[in-house]
């Protein structure tokens, strides 16, 4: 398999391989599956070797040509990667606050997209958090893919398939992307730094999706819950004062906490009568916070919570 970097996702690069050997390349294809699995990376790089002239459009692609190294730094005239970066720049807002995708993009994406290529090349774009489509910008993506040009190539790509149109998801063709084993996501850990001992315990507890695991290596969480007798309180006083990065960081770290339960089980450290009721809070929190509850107030009772789990007699802190 040789699309680039891309780890675990043999499958996926199978069905890419027969397109591009039998010279068939459905106009819309949609990128599935768990967040972190390599679904983006594989798009650019099934991208660069459609894009890659000094390869003539056969894998894999050099990854030394103006077309493969512009297609890297996301310069390239003919391919289009869209995400909250791409339309914050478009709209001259903050990237941050792009939590849908906007007619207004996907307007300006299919002028971009129905403008020649200048080397007589594909023209691609990736469109990342697909199902984050507004109804508008998805009914006028679907009229773009009832008509497509000639040599143009949309990627769609998403982690809640389920949550898209099922017009716009009947013009695509569909390519699945599995979790990644372990032994994977742990090596990708290692390669970018992380210590092999955390690297396998992020590994162990991301359920197949090397970008969660990165997060969980990167954070904070479950440790910080046992850095004392008022540990959940000052956890809940460090989050960000945006309401939404309190959101999405209280939410990492009930994930964060309720695996390393599930994992203690596992491995014996803790019996399921101690992790019964932690976990089943946890549930309940996430879905409060999701329901809008504060984030603070949600954080401390998750890691009053966690402290009572491993304060069982004989368990280890
Ligand atoms: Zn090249």
């Amino acid at each position: 398999m040789t699309f680039g970097q891309v780890q675990g996702q043999a499958r996926a690069e199978r069905v890419l391989s027969g397109m591009l050997e039998s010279g068939r390349i459905p106009s819309a294809v949609v990128f599935f599956g768990l967040e972190g699995v390599g679904k983006s990376l594989l798009a650019v790089e099934f991208a660069k070797t459609l894009l890659c002239r000094s390869r003539g459009g056969q894998e894999p692609a050099c990854g030394l040509c103006p077309d493969c190294l512009n297609a890297d730094r996301r310069i390239h005239p003919d391919l289009a990667v869209v995400n909250a970066q791409y339309q914050a720049a478009l709209l001259e807002a903050e990237a941050a606050k792009q939590k849908s995708l906007r007619v207004d993009t996907i307007r300006h994406l299919r002028r971009d997209m129905e403008m020649r290529s200048l080397t007589g090349n594909w023209k691609i774009a990736v469109v990342e958090e697909a199902h984050t489509l507004e109804t508008e910008a998805a009914n006028a993506l679907l009229k773009i893919l009832e008509e497509p040009n000639e040599k143009t190539l949309w990627i769609l790509v998403t982690s809640q398939r389920e949550r898209m149109p099922r017009t716009v998801l009947s013009r695509c063709f569909s390519v699945a992307f599995a979790p990644l084993p372990a032994e994977v996501v742990a090596a990708i850990l290692q390669r970018r730094g992380v210590a092999p001992e955390r690297a396998a315990a992020a590994a162990a507890l991301c359920e197949g999706s090397a970008g969660r695991a990165l997060e969980l290596a990167a954070g904070e969480y479950p440790q910080a819950f046992h850095a004392g007798p008022l540990a959940a309180f000052q956890a809940a006083d460090r989050l960000p004062r945006e309401s939404y990065l309190a959101r999405s960081e209280a939410e990492a770290a009930l994930f964060a906490a309720a695996q390393d339960l599930r994992l203690k089980h596992l491995q014996g450290a803790l019996p399921f009568a101690r992790v019964e009721r932690p976990l089943r809070e946890l549930q309940r929190l996430r879905q409060a916070l999701r329901s809008n509850a504060d984030p603070r107030v949600v954080l401390t009772l998750a890691g009053l919570a966690v402290q009572d789990a491993c304060r069982a007699p004989g368990s280890p802190l």
